[in-house]
C-alpha cells in the first residue's frame, strides 16, 4: 500500500461490529496494518454476546442463510468453522398451529414446487398463486420497477390467506425487519432471488450453536492480531479530521486511511466533522429504524419445542427458538418480535406476561418460567423502505470509506450486508 508521505500506512477501522471486523480481516489477510477502534468493551456490535447473571446470551437470535456467501467465507478464513458452529437446516417454516413448509435441498424451481405442494395448511389455489408469483418475479429478473411496498407487491400478485400470513409476511419481516406495509418489495425480491434461486443450499437456514461472539467477532479479532493488527476496546472515536497524508483520530493518532464502520445512527457525529460528506449525512439523516425484542424464558430442563425454531401467528410473538436444542441451557426459550408494532406500547412485565400466555396457549401445558430477560434493541436495523437512498461505501473524501449494513447494496440490514460492505471497503483501499 502506498505510504502517503505521513511516514505510515496504517488503516483505522472505527467500529468492531461485523462490518468493521470484515474490513479488518480483509486488510490483515492482505498484509495491511490495521487498528480497530471499538467504543464498547466487547466486539460484535448489534450481533454480540451479552452475559446476564453469569449466563451467556445473545443480544438477539440471528439466522444466517446459505446465500450468505461472504459471511461464511470469512468465518472459514478466521477459523470459525461454519459446519461446526452453525446448525444447517433446509428452509423450514414450522408453526405451533400446525402449518409446515419444508424446502428440500434440490435446485430451483424443484425446491419451491416440492415445498409448496407438500406444505401442510395451504390450499391448492394458494399453491398455484405462489408458483405463479415466483414465475412472474423470475420472468422480470426479480426487478420491481418502480419499487413499492411488499404489501402492494403481494396484493398485485393476489397472494392472500395462509400463504400470505404464514409464508410471505413472516419471511419479509424476518429478512427486512420492516412491516410489510412499509418494506421495500425490491429488497425482498433480492432476498428471494438469492435464497430460492441461488443453488441447492442457498435457502438453508443456519442457526448459531454457539454465542454470537464466538461465531465471528472474537476469532476475527484473533486473526487480525496474529497478523500485526491491533484491536482497541473501550476506545470511542470522537474526532476525525484531515491531516497531511491522511487523517487524525481523536486529535492524536494519524492514519493514512479510515473506514467508518459504525451503525448508521452512530456514524452521524463523525461524518458531520467532514463537510464534504454532507450527502451521505443527509441520506443517513433520512433513515428511520426498526426494533427487535427478544424475551428469554428459562423453563425446567424438560421443556423443549418440536423444532429448534417454531413460528407463531396471530399474537405478538413471531418465532421462538429452543436454545437447549442449539447448544445452550436446556429449557431456555427465546421469543422474538421483529419490527415495530403494538408490543412496543407494553411495559416490560406486561410484555413478558403476554408472551408467556401466548406460548402457553400455543404449546399446551407449560410451567411458569424460572426467570425471564427482555433485550430490546430499539435500532436493530434501518427501516428498509421502498426506493430508500442509502449512502455508498466509497465517499468523496479520498481515503475514507463507509462500511455497515446500511450502505448501498442489494440486501437489507443483515450480517451479510455488513460483511460485504466491510470487504468492499477493504478491497477498494
Ligand atoms: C436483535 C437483532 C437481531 C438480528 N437478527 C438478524 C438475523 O437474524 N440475521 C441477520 O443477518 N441480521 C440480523 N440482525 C442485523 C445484524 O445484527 C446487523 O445488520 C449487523 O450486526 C450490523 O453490523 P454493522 O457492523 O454494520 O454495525 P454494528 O453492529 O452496529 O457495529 C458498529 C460498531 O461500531 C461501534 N461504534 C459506534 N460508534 C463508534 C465510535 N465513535 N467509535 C468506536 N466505535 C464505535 C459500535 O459500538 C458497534 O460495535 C439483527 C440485529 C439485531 C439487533
Amino acid at each position: 500500500m502506498a505510504d502517503l508521505g505521513y511516514g505510515l500506512s496504517r488503516v483505522a477501522v472505527v467500529g468492531g461490529g461485523w462490518s468493521g471486523l470484515a474490513a479488518a480481516v480483509t486488510l490483515a489477510e492482505r498484509g495491511v496494518p490495521v487498528t480497530v477502534f471499538e467504543a464498547s468493551r466487547s466486539l460484535g456490535g448489534r450481533a454480540r454476546r451479552v452475559s446476564v447473571d453469569g449466563v451467556d446470551l445473545d443480544n438477539g437470535q440471528h439466522i444466517l442463510i446459505g446465500a450468505y456467501r461472504e459471511t461464511l467465507r470469512l468465518m472459514r478464513l478466521v477459523g470459525a468453522d461454519p459446519d461446526r458452529l452453525l446448525l444447517r437446516l433446509p428452509l423450514e417454516l414450522r408453526y405451533a398451529d400446525g402449518f409446515h413448509l419444508r424446502a428440500p435441498q434440490v435446485p430451483y424451481p424443484i425446491n419451491l414446487v416440492v415445498a409448496l405442494l407438500r406444505a401442510k395448511g395451504l390450499s391448492f389455489a394458494e399453491v398455484m398463486n405462489a408458483l405463479h408469483f415466483m414465475v412472474s418475479l423470475r420472468a422480470r429478473r426479480f426487478r420491481i420497477e418502480p419499487d413499492r411496498s411488499v404489501a402492494r407487491l403481494l396484493d398485485d400478485h393476489k397472494q392472500s390467506g395462509v400463504l400470505r400470513t404464514h409464508v410471505w409476511e413472516p419471511l419479509c419481516v424476518s429478512a427486512l425487519n420492516t412491516p410489510v406495509d412499509s418494506a421495500s418489495a425490491q429488497v425482498f425480491a433480492n432476498v428471494l432471488r438469492d435464497s430460492l434461486t441461488g443453488g441447492r443450499v442457498a435457502s438453508d437456514l443456519l442457526i448459531a450453536r454457539t454465542d454470537l461472539g464466538r461465531l465471528f467477532p472474537e476469532p476475527a479479532a484473533d486473526y487480525v492480531k496474529a497478523r500485526g493488527g491491533a484491536i482497541e476496546l473501550g476506545v470511542p472515536v470522537r474526532r476525525v479530521a484531515h491531516a497531511p497524508g491522511g487523517f487524525r483520530l481523536n486529535d492524536a493518532q494519524p492514519f493514512s486511511r479510515v473506514v467508518i464502520a459504525c451503525g448508521p445512527h452512530q456514524a452521524g457525529p463523525l461524518l458531520v466533522q467532514l463537510p464534504e460528506l454532507a450527502d451521505a449525512l443527509a441520506r443517513i439523516g433520512a433513515f428511520s429504524y426498526e426494533p427487535i425484542v427478544t424475551c428469554y424464558l428459562q423453563y425446567p430442563e424438560s421443556v423443549t419445542l418440536p423444532a429448534p425454531m417454531l413460528g407463531f401467528n396471530g399474537g405478538i410473538v413471531q418465532w421462538v427458538f429452543d436454545r437447549g436444542r442449539l447448544g445452550g441451557p436446556k429449557g431456555l426459550l427465546a421469543a422474538v418480535i421483529s419490527a415495530s408494532g403494538a408490543h412496543e406500547d407494553l411495559p416490560k412485565e406486561a410484555l413478558v406476561s403476554r408472551i408467556e400466555t401466548e406460548l402457553k396457549a400455543a404449546l399446551g401445558s407449560l410451567p411458569t418460567a424460572y426467570w425471564s430477560q427482555v433485550i430490546a434493541e430499539k435500532r436493530a436495523t434501518f427501516s428498509c423502505r421502498p426506493a430508500l437512498a442509502r449512502p455508498d461505501g466509497a465517499t468523496v473524501v479520498p481515503g475514507l470509506w463507509l462500511a455497515g449494513d446500511y450502505v448501498a447494496g442489494d440486501y437489507p440490514g443483515t450480517l451479510e450486508s455488513a460483511v460485504r460492505s466491510g470487504i468492499a471497503a477493504a478491497a477498494l483501499l
